[in-house]
């Protein structure tokens, strides 16, 4: 038996859903359907890079599980995006849009590069060759990508742009475009805003009050710039921030707007003279009532978990807390709110503006904004009440939601 530590991502995600399987006595041969991806596409992405030279990247595609609609997923660019990883994404987008009722399957998309060191134009090239590469098997009712960590709005924008020149005008072929393009006002902030708004949902039952808990936030891109920014509108005290460079920390609470202009003209929030200088690592220990991995995943882990100081830990992140990590916070009666829960809000806005592409319309930012708060804070309070009367965690309870809608939409459709 591999020791846990030595695991793949995969199969550390796995081991969440199989402690669900378990539980739900799934029979063995579903057990094992659900384990494993439907499908996996593996392409080369050559690309002509600003130098003349030809680069050749990894790209991949893995369609999860699609028994309850059409796969859905982020693209990932990052030096260390493999299949595994992009593997153990796509279960946890399977699990996600179930726990919050979309009808949606999972998958997840990568290309292993390095974003910070590319053109805009070669990124640009890096997208259509890659999106050129995987377009066979995406499009609005077969698998719809979405930004994820290293992409964002531009990336959508060309992939709509790629997979149009092919298939004609198909705004519903991608989600989180620009809001020029189709893409929906509130998609940019609805990761961020559904991580506050279920710390706001959960306040009460957690002993908190938002108003005054000091939060400390791993990672200022997408989803850690906008859970900073609402949690601070909620009367939270974030009293640390931070990205790939380094953090700054401030006991008394960063100002959190003024340290937004900051990192958008100097490209980091490291040298914000708001607050002293920390690392990744002390952040990830400081004394706080939340701690918000917002950035990369198994950051905590059997090391540091025994030091998080934290009351709780809300994932922004998706499968931020290793699975030692996770039992050793269990024993230490620190709470967590797990991945496919918290950052469910990006979907759940991807799903808005995916039904309105399709029928060429579009909601106001504040009806956006209100339908995810009803979908995130019921997710929530379901995953709260069997947490309550089964007496397991959140990530089981959220885990188990998830797993038994998969595996009944599978029985339903009758085709195995
Ligand atoms: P992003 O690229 O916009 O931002 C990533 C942030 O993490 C940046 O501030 C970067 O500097 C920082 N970072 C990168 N490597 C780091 C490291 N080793 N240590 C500390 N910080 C580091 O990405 P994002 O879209 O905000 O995604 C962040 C996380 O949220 C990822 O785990 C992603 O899968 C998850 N997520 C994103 C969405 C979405 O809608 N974008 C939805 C659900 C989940």
């Amino acid at each position: 038996m591999v020791a846990v530590h030595e695991m793949t991502t995969f199969e550390q995600v796995n081991l969440f859903y199989d402690m669900a399987a378990e539980r739900l006595e799934l029979p063995a041969g579903i057990r094992e359907m659900l384990r494993r991806p439907w499908r996996e596409l593996q392409v080369q992405v050559p690309v002509r890079m600003d130098d003349g030279t030809i680069q050749v990247f990894s790209g991949y595609r893995v369609q999860h599980n699609g028994a309850r609609g059409p796969y859905k997923g982020g693209v990932r660019f990052h030096p260390e995006a493999d299949l595994d990883e992009v593997r153990a994404l796509a279960s946890l987008m399977t699990w996600k849009t179930a726990l919050v009722g979309l009808p949606f399957g999972g998958a997840k998309g990568g290309v292993q590069c390095d974003p910070t060191r590319l053109s805009t134009g070669e990124l640009n090239r890096i997208t259509r060759r890659y999106t050129l590469n995987i377009e066979h098997l995406i499009g609005p009712y077969r698998d719809i990508p979405a930004p994820d960590l290293g992409t964002n709005a531009q990336t959508m924008a060309w992939m709509m742009d790629a997979y149009g020149q092919l298939h004609g005008h198909s705004p519903a072929s991608v989600t989180g475009k620009p809001v020029e393009l189709g893409g929906l006002l509130g998609r940019e902030s609805a990761t961020g805003r559904g991580v506050a708004f279920v710390l706001d949902a959960a306040a009460n039952d957690l002993g908190l009050n938002p108003k005054g808990t000091r939060v400390a936030i791993q990672g200022f891109g997408n989803v850690g710039s906008w859970a900073a920014r609402l949690v601070h509108q909620l009367g939270c005290r974030v009293i640390a921030v931070s990205d790939v460079q380094g953090g700054v920390y401030n006991p008394n609470g960063l100002q959190i707007p003024q340290l937004a202009d900051y990192h958008r003209a100097a490209g980091s929030v490291s040298g914000f003279s708001g607050g002293e200088r920390i690392t990744n690592a002390e952040l990830l220990e400081l004394d706080c009532d939340v701690l918000v991995p917002a950035a990369v995943g198994s950051v905590i882990t059997a090391r540091n978990a025994p030091r998080v100081a934290a009351r709780v830990v809300l994932e922004a992140a998706n499968h931020p807390t290793t699975p030692e990590a996770d039992s050793i916070l269990d024993d230490r009666v620190v709470i967590v709110l797990p991945d496919i829960l918290v950052n469910a809000g990006g979907v759940i806005v991807s799903y808005f503006e995916w039904t309105q592409n399709l029928q060429e319309f579009r909601w106001e930012e504040n009806r956006v904004n209100e339908e995810l708060r009803k979908i995130i804070v019921a997710a929530y309070h379901e995953v709260h009440n069997k947490v309550v009367s089964r007496g397991i965690t959140h990530r089981l309870a959220a885990m188990e939601i998830g797993v038994e809608r998969v595996a009944r939409a599978v029985e339903l459709r009758g085709f195995v």
